[in-house]
């Protein structure tokens, strides 16, 4: 005989998975019901923390049915709606030819990333970031910079400005009305260097980016630039730079970083030309007093790359992400 069906036996166990409690929210004119588990679990806060309810009965009470909801008197339906999309899929949401797959839409995914941030619901958060990083759902360089700063995304940060840095035109009025002033300039500083990069020297193919401003005596570690003319001719083309505009590709070193190389080892980034660009010239380090010619050698800055000026100007910012 069933024990369990005898009068006076022990009373019937829940099922692990499927004995749900309820719980009851009031957002805007609406009621909802969940399964409480699903909150309890998804947040590191502590649940009576996460909602700020009273200590006590009345907590006791908080959404155990539908005459005492917890009320989130500070929230939209639709963000709330969205977040329990994704925490309580309906089968009809979700079965497709595929397989399982939840299909919210862009703004729906905005609100689960809203809501997850506030209550700190770690992997729904991760998954929302996740999803709204797909191509698919693909957000403009502005609206991903304005949400980073929002919701402390540091990864949407750096593309943001990475796109940003790459794009044209820019509004300057319209990038400093969204992330403020000083990020705005420095988001130019990094788009006014880049614009001079030669188009030889793409990311990733080793060919480096070096300017003749930066090229220094190598005996010694003077700052001082080695040369003193204002302009300079190649020595193949012969066609002239203010040294300001003047810059050379070389097939090697590391960008940010200093290096050592031969007088002729510099290339002149026209087209046309893409031969050795400089004379083993008789020049005197200011510092040192030795003429450069003597040692046939310079020091040259290899131009650093966006993701090192990002990391320059917004590092710190990303960090606190
Ligand atoms: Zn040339
Ligand atoms: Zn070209
Ligand atoms: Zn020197």
């Amino acid at each position: 005989m069933d024990n369990a069906s005898t009068p006076g036996g022990d009373p019937p166990k829940f099922n692990n998975l499927f004995c749900w409690e309820p719980i009851w929210f009031k957002v805007e004119d609406e009621l909802f019901c969940v399964p409480r588990s699903g909150f309890t679990a998804a947040s590191d806060l502590v649940f009576t923390d996460a909602f700020q309810l009273p200590s006590g009965t009345a907590e006791l009470e908080a959404g155990r049915d539908k005459s005492h909801p917890i009320d989130l008197p500070d929230l939209k339906k639709v963000d709330f709606e969205s977040l329990l999309k994704v925490m309580y899929p309906i089968p009809s949401m979700f079965i497709a030819k595929e397989g399982i797959k939840l299909d919210l839409k862009k703004e729906e995914w905005m609100s689960v990333l809203k809501l997850t941030t506030i209550w700190k619901m770690d992997k729904l958060r991760n998954h929302a970031i996740e999803c709204l990083s797909k191509t698919d759902l693909a957000m403009s360089a502005m609206e991903k910079l304005q949400l980073a700063k929002e919701y402390r995304v540091g990864g949407w940060f750096k593309e943001g400005i990475k796109a940003l840095v790459q794009k044209s035109p820019l509004e300057v009025d319209d990038l400093g009305a969204l992330v403020g002033w000083d990020c705005a300039a420095h988001i130019f500083a990094i788009r006014e260097h880049d614009a001079k990069r030669p188009h030889h020297c793409a990311e990733g193919n080793g060919v480096q980016w070096l300017r003749f401003q930066t090229i220094r005596c190598a005996s010694c570690k003077t700052t001082e630039p080695l040369y003193k003319t204002t302009s300079q001719n190649c020595r193949y083309c012969g066609i002239g730079s203010a040294i300001t505009d003047l810059t050379f590709t070389y097939g090697g070193g590391t960008p940010g970083s200093e290096l050592v190389l031969g007088w002729s080892s510099i290339i002149c980034v026209r087209d046309q030309c893409r031969q050795y660009a400089l004379h083993n010239a008789n020049v005197v380090c200011t510092s040192c007093k030795v003429n450069a010619s003597s040692t046939g050698q310079i020091r040259v800055y290899i131009e650093p790359t966006v993701d090192m000026l990002i990391e320059k100007y917004f590092g710190d910012e990303i960090k606190q992400y």
